[in-house]
């Protein structure tokens, strides 16, 4: 007997090879009828034998093609219609849209093969790509996702190209932008002015400047980078000058995962997430003895690393190039250059050459940074690969959409449509006014290709953020998110949690009350609330934002907190040419001059780090804490830590007071222990710290989830000791994995609180 069923399909359904694939699964098993890509996602029809028909179901649900993301089909009966053949109709754009779309992918192997061999006819063409890999959301602005709306369509395919599009056999069915040396985007090299140099191979001509130490602007997916030969100090050292960059770690590309292992220690699991189709750069353990320079990336212990992604970076990284630095192109805090004449203008003072194509990049996406952290990658910047892919909310309206803004620094947005969260590329820090066009840019873009119209807008409590001021400025209502409380929502909302937790939010910065910066917290908390259960001691941070570029000054302020009279003398033993500046700082502490209150972990990291002699100046955000990190896994772990004090405050709530940690690693540090041994026991002492502070609370309220999250669980080696001492204490512990723990989740965070709020009818 012949049947017929409507199967629905929505996810990322469009733009990986969907349609072909349907239409060979259909061929096989001899049915008809047709598939179409709808706003909702793939329409499909088929036709014959029951046995055909659950055949077909079968594959499509259990091996659907390696880029698509199903998040649901539907199964509709219908009536047979005597169809004689299977057909791909056309796209159809309907009223509301609800298509996810699809990152952008790194080449596929296919593609590389083609590249690289001489009988292909796109053999050496830069912009090779499939149904399975090459850009998409940093090319689209328009739904349903085909070439014309997207920056390729000033091109026209020739009818070699056209005849590969229209065939549902092949690899390059409705590939939007896929396109050849005849027919194709080009690639020109110019020097700083603009002019175009003359030379038959612009990429070998690039090659040899980037030999001879040149820098180079380099065009790419998401955005220019600049590359530069990173095994030379000259050149490494001329780029941090230009970049105005002091210490920041530069990533670099290398050709395959064998050089990839002469810099690095990479493990199998490591493998599989750099070669991963999203080709994130990867922070690994670097070897001492590797040709890099040492400028690259100089007292970090990780370096990050990427392999090619694009065309362009295969065919670049064929030549003698053991290691490149490939780093956004940009001065330090704005966001990366993207458009051609903007490039030229912003970098020419930088690049030597810039390595330019006509294929337009609509929207700018940055690298997306991971690390491996208590067993799991966990990401440091998500954006290129991954944005604007969703994720399900636990909690959700289906009245209202949510456009959340994000924090102000490392700032990403979130946008919402029922279940469906989708967070933004970076975007970065707003107080640039670049960053803040960006900002607004990235708004409008994706309200657009999501076709969401926001009823609600979510921010910070803060009340001088430019988002939460951007948010007060749009004609809408607004649901303000605690900083802190948003961290630890961004992971209740990836976990799909609803429940009460110990939240512990160990930060930089973020908006308390009364004027006092919060960062050292313990919440408890679910979607709809929290309360303060306990956090660190207050302390002065003198001069505010200058305390947290100088931690010194952070360490002058505990170093007097925990030894009184005595502190005199140590800081002058620690810091013997500090005594100027202290004086200062001193007065400023005494007069209550410019020095907010702070519970911030961060500071304390940083005061640690610089009372180790570690690092004395933050030239970029966390490197204080990062290099005390990097010191103290250098050293063989003893399970010593020092003692924990936790100040009872009546109601269970608590402050924590470090003097007793402080004053034992410093006894310690000059009692000739190695400073990575204390380093590596000042971890073991805030493991411990926060063991205690959530027994304190589960004695009170009997949680058992902790969720870690903020900043500062950027570190590694914290996060490991933390989860693995609480876990061991019959705690669960919960951690960010699809968004950072620092503030490029807080939009996630933000979003999942007000839509929880819409869901329980609190705001009409
Ligand atoms: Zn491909
Ligand atoms: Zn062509
Ligand atoms: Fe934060």
């Amino acid at each position: 007997m012949i049947e017929r069923l409507r199967i629905k399909v929505t996810g990322v359904v469009q733009g990986v090879g969907f349609r072909p694939f349907v239409y060979d699964l259909a061929a096989k098993n001899h049915l008809t009828g047709y598939v179409l890509n709808d706003s909702q996602g793939v329409e499909i029809e088929i036709e014959g034998g029951k046995a055909s028909i659950d055949s077909f179901v079968q594959t499509l649900q259990s091996s659907p093609p390696t880029l698509s993301r199903i998040k649901k089909i539907e199964f509709i009966p219908v009536e047979p219609e005597g169809t004689q053949s299977f057909d791909i109709l056309q796209s159809q754009k309907q009223d509301t849209q609800s298509v996810l779309i699809s990152p952008d992918y790194a080449t596929c192997p296919d593609c590389v093969n083609e590249l690289f061999d001489p009988a292909n006819r796109r053999y050496r063409f830069p912009f090779i790509n499939c149904t399975n890999c090459g850009p998409r959301y940093t090319i689209i602005y328009d739904l349903p996702y085909d070439r014309s709306r997207t920056t390729m369509n000033k091109f026209e395919m020739c009818p070699k190209c056209r005849a590969e599009y229209e065939d549902p056999l092949n690899r390059r069915f409705h590939a939007e932008p896929t396109c050849c040396h005849r027919c194709g985007p080009s690639i020109w090299l110019a020097d700083e002015n603009g002019q175009k140099v003359e030379t038959d191979d612009p990429i070998q001509s690039c090659l040899n400047y980037l030999k001879d130490g040149k820098i180079i602007a380099i065009k790419g997916l998401g955005g220019f980078h600049l590359a530069c030969d990173a095994t030379s100090n000259d050149a490494v050292r001329e780029l941090r000058k230009q970049k105005m960059r002091e210490e920041k770690p530069f990533a670099v590309m290398v050709q395959n995962m064998e050089a990839a292992k002469e810099l690095a220690t990479v493990t199998t699991q490591d493998e599989a997430t750099l070669d991963s189709p999203q080709k994130p750069i990867v922070l690994l353990p670097k070897k001492n003895k590797s040709i890099i320079s040492t400028l690259v990336a100089p007292k970090s212990r990780n370096l990050g690393i990427m392999l090619p992604y694009t065309p362009l970076h295969h065919l670049l990284m064929q030549g003698s190039n053991k290691a490149l630095i490939m780093t956004s192109a940009n001065l330090t805090d704005e966001p990366i250059a993207y458009q051609n004449d903007d490039a030229l203008k912003r970098l020419h003072t930088i690049a030597d050459y810039f390595l330019f194509h006509d294929r337009d990049i609509f929207i700018r996406t940055d690298d997306s940074v991971t690390h491996k952290s208590a067993g799991e990658y966990r990401f440091l910047r998500r954006s290129r690969g991954y944005a604007p892919f969703p994720m399900e909310l636990p909690a959700f309206s289906d009245k209202y959409n949510i456009l959340a803004v994000g924090p102000e620094l490392k700032n990403t947005i979130c946008l919402t449509q029922g279940k469906n969260a989708f967070v933004s590329h970076y975007i970065g820090d707003l107080r640039n006014a670049h960053a803040y066009q960006a900002f607004l840019q990235a708004i409008g873009h994706l309200e657009n290709v999501l076709e969401i119209t926001p009823d609600i807008i979510a921010c910070d409590t803060h009340p001088d953020y430019l988002s939460t001021r951007y948010a007060k400025e749009q004609d809408l209502p607004i649901i303000a998110v605690q900083h802190h409380h948003a961290h630890i929502t961004s992971v209740l909302a990836e976990k799909g949690r609803t429940d009460k937790v110990i939240g512990v939010s160990f930060d930089g910065l973020g908006w308390g009350e009364q004027d006092e910066i919060w960062g050292g917290e313990f919440l408890t908390c679910d979607l709809s609330g929290f309360e303060r259960a306990g956090h660190l001691e207050l302390e002065p941070q003198p001069g505010g934002d200058a305390a947290a570029k100088s931690p010194p000054r952070m360490a002058y302020v505990y170093l007097k907190r925990a030894f009184g009279d005595r502190a005199e003398k140590l800081t002058q033993e620690l810091f013997p040419d500090m005594e100027d500046e202290f004086r200062i700082v001193s007065q400023m502490i005494e007069k209550r001059i410019n020095c907010p209150l702070t519970s911030s972990a961060g500071r304390l990291f940083d005061a640690v780090s610089a009372i180790l002699q570690v690092c004395r100046k933050n030239t970029y955000e966390g490197q204080a804490p990062m290099e005390l990190e990097g010191g103290a896994a250098e050293a063989e772990d003893d399970n010593t830590s020092y003692p924990v004090e936790l100040i009872d405050n009546t109601n269970g709530a608590f402050t924590i007071r470090t003097s007793k940690i402080i004053h034992g690693l410093v006894e310690d540090f000059l009692g000739s222990s190695p400073r990575e041994v204390c380093a590596q026991r000042f971890h073991n002492s805030i493991a411990q710290l926060i063991l205690e502070s959530c027994q304190w609370i589960r004695r009170y309220n009997s949680l058992s989830t902790v969720v870690l999250s903020g900043g500062v669980f950027a570190n590694a080696l914290l996060t490991e000791k933390t989860k693995t001492l609480l876990e061991s204490e019959g705690f669960e512990v919960l951690l960010n994995s699809i968004v950072p723990a620092g503030d490029g989740g807080v939009s996630l965070g933000q979003a999942v609180v007000a839509a929880w709020k819409l869901s329980h009818k609190n705001i009409e």
